[in-house]
């Protein structure tokens, strides 16, 4: 009965800070979302007391017949906003489920041909220090020099100097679309397996704004907390029924015990809200902000890698103004404008410095803006780049302070969490 402010005032505080950090600053790094409360409230609840091991009607403990329930709306849902046959929503976040179909599909020492991390690629798609680069021969694709766009004939060529059993396209820093069609006929050219990893763009498959991976992908993996806006989780897809039973075993027992029975429940939620007609209206304006947001960006004279984006995020190529996504991640962040620093193709900068940064609008428009806002952003950046170009790290510390109070009112004026 004690609340957590009472009985832990010390978390209860980080909490709070939390809060008002959330609601106090304009969030633009691109993995991220605001989740309804709705998810937040089935996150919170009791279904975080059950174990239920096993899948639904088919568990290792009793007293399931509630979380079943729970378990079994996420699948369907999943299955309608994917249009596809097979759903397994228990997979505890985006590198569990790519580990999950690994289990399921390779033997350890099997070739991998998936997407550099220097290019956009995700650490899970055989990067060397991950268990993906270090238990698989993992063989790196990556982008064109002269456009950074995906390098289809590289890919093709790999693939047919390693014979891969599995070819991964998709990534965390990639602003155009990808050609599904194109990998299928890769991975049919050398007989593998292709997975599809939409973590970031699943949101907009949802609502039909990106190209879906199927019928193209043999299976699909994805996060449920970026344009998705689900909970913090991950989950794999098929249409394939061998696929999906080796799926099944390698997430449980393969390679997770009890499930997140509460987070699952939000997943419920989130692919239920995801189903209604306003998410569809909520990630075209995604789009439209982000290319408003890589507009006028350009226009304040930054360079957007591709030249613009046709999803959710971009990447800033900071090189004409000097300055590295070191610096410029941090002055935004004293101006109350959150991003992460990222490589940039070819990046001749150091991982922990680089020379560019990402942005994504999907947090941003949940909140409400659109382009009128999200260019007035981008101004701010502007300011506050040209800030650090002509001063160096420190920045110059009035344009950041006066963009931090235009940051606050309008924060103020799309208020996050009113009832918290
Ligand atoms: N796959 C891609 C393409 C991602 O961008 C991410 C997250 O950054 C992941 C997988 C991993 O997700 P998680 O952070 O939930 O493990």
């Amino acid at each position: 009965t004690e609340s957590l402010a009472t009985r832990d005032p010390e978390l209860f505080g980080s909490i709070q800070n939390e809060l008002g950090r959330q609601r106090d600053e304009i969030e633009l790094i691109a993995s991220e979302n605001i989740v309804s409360a709705a998810v937040m409230e089935a996150q919170g609840s009791v279904m975080t007391n059950k174990y239920a091991e096993g899948y639904p009607g088919r568990r290792y403990y009793g007293g399931c017949q509630y979380v079943d329930v729970a378990e079994n709306l996420a699948i369907e849902r999943a299955k309608q906003l994917f249009g596809c046959e097979f759903a397994n929503v228990q997979p505890n976040s985006g590198s569990q489920a790519n580990q999950g179909v690994f289990t399921a599909l390779l033997q350890p020492g099997d070739t991998i041909l998936g997407m550099s991390l220097d290019a956009g690629g995700h650490l899970t798609h055989g990067a060397k220090p991950n268990q993906s680069g270090k238990w698989f021969n993992a063989v790196q694709y990556g982008v064109r020099q002269q456009d950074s766009l995906l390098d289809y004939d590289q890919v093709q060529a790999l693939a047919n100097e390693h014979k891969p059993k599995l070819i991964i396209a998709g990534g965390s820093a990639i602003p155009r679309q990808i050609d599904f069609a194109r990998f299928r006929e890769i991975a049919d050219s050398v007989g593998a397996y292709l997975m599809v990893d939409m973590a970031h763009f699943a949101g907009l498959v949802a609502a039909g704004e990106h190209p879906s991976p199927f019928p193209y992908a043999d299976v699909a993996t994805t996060t449920t907390h970026k344009t998705l806006r689900g909970p913090r989780g991950g989950m794999i897809l098929t249409n394939d029924e061998t696929i999906a039973k080796k799926v099944n075993s390698a997430i449980f027992p393969g390679i997770q015990g009890g499930p997140l029975m509460h987070v699952i429940a939000a997943k419920a939620v989130a692919f239920g809200e995801a189903l209604r007609p306003e998410f569809k209206i909520y990630q075209q304006q995604v789009r439209k902000n982000a290319v408003a947001l890589a507009d006028q960006l350009m226009k304040g004279g930054l360079d957007i890698v591709t030249g613009g984006t046709d999803t959710h995020v971009m990447l800033v190529d900071l090189r004409p103004k000097g300055v590295k996504g070191n610096a410029t991640e941090k002055a935004l962040g004293r101006a109350h404008i959150t991003c992460n620093k990222n490589g940039i193709p070819f990046d001749p900068e150091k991982p922990m410095v680089t020379s560019g940064i990402r942005l994504g609008t999907p947090a941003g428009t949940t909140r409400g803006f659109t382009e009128v806002e999200f260019r007035q952003i981008a101004d701010w950046i502007v300011e506050v780049v040209d800030g650090l170009a002509a001063n160096g790290e420190e920045g110059n510390g009035d344009v950041e302070a006066a963009v931090r109070a235009k940051v606050a009112e309008l924060c103020k004026a799309f208020p996050l969490y009113p009832n918290l």
